[in-house]
This record gives structure tokens, C-alpha cells and sequence, in this order.
């Protein structure tokens, strides 16, 4: 984008915010109040806002219909993705995105905002450089990476020119389990050898995917948490096999997909390894933390949109002589959308101040709790924004068909469901079990139980 049309682009941003933030839309919630972040976050925000609306909005049914004709990445995008790299609006995932790399710093908490702007549409994140996975294998690379790594694998992501996957599940055994991965990490020489499968690796059969970064076992007599390691495999060395792109609820996804991958004695070079042999259990998880947060605030975004087509769809229709905006069933489920989003987006905001101050373990909790309950609600509200809009619900020319797979598919990607409510427990018991006000609980109760009743 020529220098003269950026100089226009945030001069108009300055223009139209002038007192006001663009970013607010029909929730007060959305001004970040109760979670303050600076004027420069700020600025970043609604600039962001104006590229969707101006840029990535108005080209949406391009994007489907280039999409829609086979293209892995839409050329509306490529221009898309240019304009907002040369825009600054790039790389802003990234806390740790260090001065001389491309894009935007924002924090965690600032990057809330943003991630609820993009989510809006599936593929907007994407035209920031802002979307999983390549983001939080960014992150990762970022802190556990070698600098020879960084400039190879890294660079590449920043810049926008390669993408990434990662490879941790695997079809024939229980994955939500690390402990189970059944693919081996074997030390020969100068190199691991690397044999097993996988799946559900996502983008991992597209054009531009150039690595992923799998988790295997280097030491299976090592204590459970110790056993795995992490290795940047390319994905054109000899040995790498795409079995299948795997169909979702039926479909096979037209780009990226979740490719089933087969490792038949890979060969990486040993600095490959990504931080130290055993560590790849703890090096997951730091990944995780960030990833799951923005997935949430997208799906917020993505909310909003169907909250907002609930509520026109049903003022524009009229059955037995009524509007159906008219039925308490309406107003039902619009409402508790609203209340359920607006809940959502404290708990998520608070866990993104979590991570910016306390960091991303001891904020696991947070993130564990997030996790659930934000997908819960995507899910709920997909599924109300699919009954008030009939059959046309659960064709494509809604989106509603399409969030309701998204926010299924998020109650299982990441741990499913029940393995993070059972880390919020553990947390919330080893922490109520830890507090000076333990021993007052018994005031509460006006019978004398024994600890065996
Ligand atoms: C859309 C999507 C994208 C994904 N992207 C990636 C990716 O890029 N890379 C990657 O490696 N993986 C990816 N995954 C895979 C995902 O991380 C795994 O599916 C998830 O970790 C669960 O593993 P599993 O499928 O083997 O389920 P299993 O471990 O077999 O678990 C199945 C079910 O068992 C029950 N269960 C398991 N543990 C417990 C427990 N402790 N308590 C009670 N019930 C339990 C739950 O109901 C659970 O859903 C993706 C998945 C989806 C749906």
C-alpha cells in the first residue's frame, strides 16, 4: 500500500474517533471500561475496526465466492492481508513481537478487543496475521526457539509468507491424555527419527504450510510429564505422508482443513527440537494459554453478529399474525444471549489481565475457565440464532450453521470440556483448601458434621 494512502487511512481513523471509540458497538461492554487499556491500544482497536468495516466487511461475499471456487487462499485476501501489514495492523496477537519484527504490540488485554472485532468473520483474523494456529506457534517459537530457529521458521511467520500447524493428536489413542501420544522421538546420530500419526492438525494440507511442530515421546520411561518432547518437522522432507484432510460434520473443509498426517521415519536434524528434550508436556501448555483466550474473544465477536441477525431476522418476519420479534420466546432468546456474551467477555477479559500480569500458568485457571464457558455460550447462541432463522439456519446462507460446527468442534479442540472443568476444580479445591478462612466454614453450618459425613 503506498505511503500516501496509510498517511489517509489513520488520519480518518483519528477523524472518526474524535471523541468517540469506534470500537463500541451495541454493548457499553465492548469500551473495555471495567479493564482499561491506553489511547495507543485504543487507536490500534479502531483502526482495526475501520479496516473491517471498510476493507474486510464489504469484500466478505467476494471472499466466499473466490473461496467457493476452490481457492486455498482467496485473492481478496492476499490484497487484504498486504494492505493491513503495510497499515501496521499485523502481528498483533503477539505480546512479545519485539521492535524490529512486522506489526503491532499489543497486550493480551489490548488484543481482546481486536480479537472481537476480527471474529466477526471467520477469516478476518487472518488478514491481520492474527489467527491461529501460525499465532500461538509464534508465541512459541518466539520464547522456546533458538535463534537459528527464529530466523528459519519464525521469521517466514511474521512476515506472513509461510504458514504453520501442530501436531499433537493422534486417531489411535485418547489424546485429551498427553500421556497416551504413542509417537516416538528416537535420537540417531545428528538427527531425531520421528514415527507415527496424527490428526486433526489444522491448515496442515495447506499450499503455504510449510512446517509443524509435533509432539512426540523421547523418553517413555521418564515420570508422565516428562516424556515428550517438541520437534519442527518441514513438511517436505521424505517421510511426511497426508493421509486425508479429515471431514467435519461431514464436509471436508475447502481450505486448510485437519489433515490426518503419517510419519514414517522422519529425519530432523537435532536442532530442530524445540527447548529441551522432556519438555515438550510444559512447552504445550504455555502455548495454550494465549491461543485459548483469543478463540474465545472471536467467538464473542462471531456472537455479537448472530445476536444482532437474531434480532433483525425476527423484526423482518410475521407468523399467525404476529412479528416475531413479538414472542417471549424471541425476546428469550435474544436476552440471554446478551447476557451470557456480556458475561463471557468480563471472564475473558479478566483472564487476558491475568495473563499480561501474572503469566500464563498461574492464570490457568482463568483460562481453563474461559475455556468452558465461552464456548458453552458460542454454542447456545448459534443454536438460538439457528431456530429464529428456520431452515435457512442450518444452510449456508446464514452464518449461524457454520458457528454452531466452529463452537462444537472448540468444546473438544484444546482439552475437551470436562478435562478443564476437572483442572478448575483441582485449582479451586487446592486453593480453598490453602485459605486462612478454611477452618471459619464450620460457623456456617449449624449441625456438628464430622469430617466422615
Ligand atoms: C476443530 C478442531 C481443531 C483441532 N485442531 C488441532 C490441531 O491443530 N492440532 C492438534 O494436535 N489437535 C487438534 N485438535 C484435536 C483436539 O485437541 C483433541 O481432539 C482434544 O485434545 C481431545 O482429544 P481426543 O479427540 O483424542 O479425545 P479423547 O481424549 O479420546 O476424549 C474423548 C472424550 O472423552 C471424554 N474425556 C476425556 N478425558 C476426560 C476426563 N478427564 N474426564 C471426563 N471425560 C473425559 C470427553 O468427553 C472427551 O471429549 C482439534 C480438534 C478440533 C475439534
Amino acid at each position: 500500500m503506498p505511503k500516501k494512502v496509510c498517511r489517509r487511512f489513520w488520519k480518518s481513523v483519528i477523524h472518526t474517533t474524535r471523541g468517540v471509540s469506534l470500537t463500541t458497538s451495541n454493548s457499553p461492554l465492548d469500551s473495555s471500561e471495567p479493564f482499561p487499556i491506553s489511547k495507543a491500544a485504543h487507536a490500534v482497536q479502531d483502526a482495526v475496526q475501520l479496516f473491517y468495516q471498510t476493507r474486510i466487511l464489504p469484500n466478505n461475499r467476494l471472499w466466499q465466492e473466490q473461496s467457493n471456487a476452490g481457492a486455498e487462499i482467496p485473492q481478496i485476501e492476499t490484497t487484504l492481508r498486504a494492505e493491513a501489514k503495510a497499515l501496521g495492523l499485523w502481528n498483533l496477537a503477539l505480546p512479545r513481537l519485539a521492535e524490529h519484527e512486522p506489526g503491532t504490540r499489543l497486550s493480551n488485554l489490548e488484543f481482546t478487543g481486536v480479537a472481537q472485532i476480527l471474529g466477526q468473520l471467520p477469516w478476518a483474523s487472518r488478514c491481520c496475521n492474527s489467527h491461529a494456529p501460525d499465532t500461538p506457534n509464534m508465541e512459541l517459537l518466539q520464547l522456546f526457539g533458538t535463534e537459528e530457529q527464529k530466523e528459519q521458521f519464525l521469521e517466514p511467520l511474521l512476515e506472513g509468507t509461510s504458514g504453520s500447524c501442530f501436531s499433537m493428536t493422534e486417531p489411535e489413542v485418547a489424546s485429551s491424555d498427553p500421556g497416551n501420544l504413542a509417537t516416538t522421538i528416537v535420537a540417531d546420530g545428528d538427527d531425531y527419527v520421528i514415527t507415527g500419526r496424527k490428526w486433526f492438525s489444522t491448515n496442515g494440507s495447506m499450499a503455504n504450510t510449510k512446517f509443524t511442530i509435533v509432539v512426540g515421546v523421547s523418553d517413555p520411561d521418564a515420570a508422565k510429564s516428562k516424556r515428550q518432547s517438541l520437534v519442527i518437522v518441514p513438511l517436505d522432507l521424505p517421510g511426511v505422508v497426508v493421509e486425508r484432510d479429515v471431514p467435519i460434520f461431514g464436509a471436508t473443509h475447502t481450505s486448510g482443513g485437519h489433515t490426518q498426517f503419517r510419519f514414517d521415519s522422519v529425519r530432523v536434524p537435532k536442532q530442530y527440537l524445540v527447548g529441551e528434550e522432556g519438555a515438550g508436556f510444559a512447552i504445550g501448555q504455555a502455548r495454550l494459554g494465549p491461543a485459548r483466550l483469543h478463540h474465545c474473544m472471536r467467538a464473542i465477536g462471531e456472537c455479537e453478529v448472530l445476536i444482532s441477525l437474531m434480532i433483525q431476522r425476527a423484526q423482518q418476519r410475521t407468523t399467525f399474525g404476529t412479528r416475531v420479534d413479538g414472542y417471549s420466546s424471541t425476546k428469550e432468546a435474544v436476552a440471554l444471549s446478551r447476557i451470557e456474551v456480556d458475561q463471557a467477555r468480563l471472564l475473558v477479559k479478566h483472564a487476558a489481565l491475568m495473563l499480561d500480569t501474572i503469566g500464563n500458568k498461574a492464570a490457568r485457571k482463568q483460562i481453563s475457565m474461559i475455556k468452558v464457558s465461552t464456548f458453552r455460550v458460542y454454542q447456545a447462541v448459534a443454536d438460538r440464532a439457528i431456530q429464529l432463522f428456520g431452515a435457512a439456519g442450518i444452510t449456508s446462507d446464514s452464518p449461524a450453521a457454520a458457528a454452531l460446527v466452529r463452537a462444537r468442534g472448540l468444546r473438544i479442540a484444546d482439552g475437551p470440556d470436562e478435562v478443564h472443568l476437572q483442572t478448575i476444580y483441582r485449582l479451586e479445591a487446592g486453593e480453598q483448601n490453602n485459605s486462612d478462612s478454611a477452618a471459619d466454614l464450620a460457623h456456617y453450618l449449624n449441625s456438628p458434621f464430622g469430617n466422615n459425613q
